[in-house]
């Protein structure tokens, strides 16, 4: 294994060619907003508004006193339709506050937050992991005091097969990536800062390198899934280990996304809320391309200005096909965490054998593990519901790459049983 190349990972194609060079656009208005009142990990939200009352951007649509979660703010001036339950893309139902906007809108104005300290500006703007993870951010940005953080990596890696939403935001904002980069090492007061990109994006890397100063570094890394995942990524700067049960914070890292540390600087010094993002929006489109998009926008409104679907479509995908969840219902909003929207043919979603079949124990799953499990293993105990057994084989450690059922040749549903057997353990208690 090459120095700092972390273990296991596939080569999926990239299939980012058709939106690589699309610059930024906004996506308009659309006719209503629906807000869910989670978009974090964390306590939800609570309405903070009443139907019928008149909003304008970045006013506080919901929040609620808890540490781990973070404050949702209407995208636009308008009129509060209804408070009620809605469909995420996640499959879950919670509550939303659906937004009518005004005719006019004015996107460059918002209601500006305010808070004592940096910190608390990043809270008061409802920033949350915006890779995906969804965390709230403050919660990373105040690491326990016996894990003191001294390098910052900002994860630019996009290493999900179509997604190119932070390729552009880096291409066309590298200033704001590195003025982010350099807010975060502050805050938690790291002294390193490194800034990490795949080396298919090397106009990516060449932008940012221009405008890093000697304080920040840029790294080139090779193209591999999942470079981008936390554990991996903190491997492949630091050679650490993040250890068992522990947090990243342990190994004196904090990654952080781009375009996470992008509304990070906003937030800081201009006050903005998080009320929009960047959507990669591709695959079986007529319009493929990077849309800027308000929060709580309908995917079928997305979809409708991106031209529609072309031709049988097989699977719509809410992020990247590794790892982002199939979409039950087009009418689910786009929210914090949705960095792509990605339109898979009927020909490419269709699995290599028509039904999964039994496990011919080739090992290639362990193979390209990057977490070192034994996926078949984990698997075929979950699929006799053999608990216990699945337990001995650390299902809880299972980041839920994919790497394991995308190399599966028996297409096995690996992924999904290895859920189940985690879902199992932590209503056992057993701790990672
Ligand atoms: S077992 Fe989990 S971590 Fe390992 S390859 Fe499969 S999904 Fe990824
Ligand atoms: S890759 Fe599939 S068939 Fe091969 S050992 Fe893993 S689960 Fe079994």
């Amino acid at each position: 294994m090459a120095k700092g190349a972390f273990k296991g990972g596939i080569h999926p194609h990239d299939r980012k060619a058709a939106t690589a060079d699309m610059p930024i656009a906004w996506a308009p208005v659309p006719e209503q907003l629906i807000l869910p009142m989670s978009q974090h990990l964390g306590a939800p939200c609570v309405p903070t508004v009443e139907v019928g009352q008149h909003v304008v951007r970045g006013e506080i649509v919901g929040s609620v006193e808890a540490f781990i979660s973070a404050p949702v703010h209407s995208p636009v001036d308008g009129l509060v339709k209804a408070i009620g339950p809605c469909l995420t893309a996640g499959g879950t139902r919670v509550t939303a506050v659906t937004i009518v906007p005004d005719a006019e809108q004015d996107l460059d104005a918002y209601r500006a937050v305010a808070a004592d300290d940096s910190r608390g500006m990043v809270k008061a703007a409802g920033i949350v992991g915006m890779g995906g993870a969804t965390f709230p951010t403050t919660v990373k940005l105040s690491p326990p005091a016996d894990s003191p953080v001294n390098t910052v990596i900002l994860n630019g890696c996009e290493c999900e097969p179509f997604l190119t939403c932070d390729h552009r935001l880096m291409v066309e904002s590298p200033e704001r990536v590195v003025d982010g980069a350099r807010k975060i090492a502050a805050l938690v007061g790291a002294s390193r800062v490194v800034i990490c990109v795949e080396d298919n994006k090397p106009d990516a890397v060449e932008v940012l390198r221009s405008v890093a100063g000697d304080d920040v570094e840029v790294r080139s890394l090779p193209t591999r899934y999942p470079q981008g995942a936390e554990k991996q990524l903190i491997w492949s700067i630091l050679e650490k280990e993040v250890p068992h049960g522990k947090l990243p914070a342990a190994t004196g890292a904090l990654v952080h996304n781009v375009a996470t540390a992008v509304a990070i600087a906003d937030a800081i010094d201009k006050g903005k809320p998080l009320t929009e993002r960047v959507v990669t929006v591709t695959g079986a489109v007529a319009r493929p391309g990077n849309y800027r998009v308000l929060l709580g926008t309908l995917v079928s409104d997305l979809l409708e200005y991106a031209g529609g679907t072309v031709g049988e479509v097989g699977r719509i995908i809410a992020g990247g096909p590794m790892t982002g969840p199939a979409l039950a219902s087009l009418d689910v909003p786009v929210a914090k965490g949705t960095s792509g929207i990605v339109v898979l043919a009927a020909e490419e979603a269709a699995p290599a054998v028509e039904d999964d079949q039994p496990c011919i124990r080739c090992g290639r799953c362990s193979e390209a593990c990057p977490m070192f499990l034994q996926p078949y293993a984990i698997a075929n105990h979950a699929a006799r519901q053999d608990w216990n057994v699945a337990d001995q084989y650390s299902p809880l450690d299972c980041i839920e790459c994919g790497c394991c059922s995308y190399v599966c040749p028996t297409s096995r549903p690996l992924v999904q049983l290895i859920r189940l057997a985690k879902a199992a353990a932590m209503a056992k208690g057993v701790k990672l």
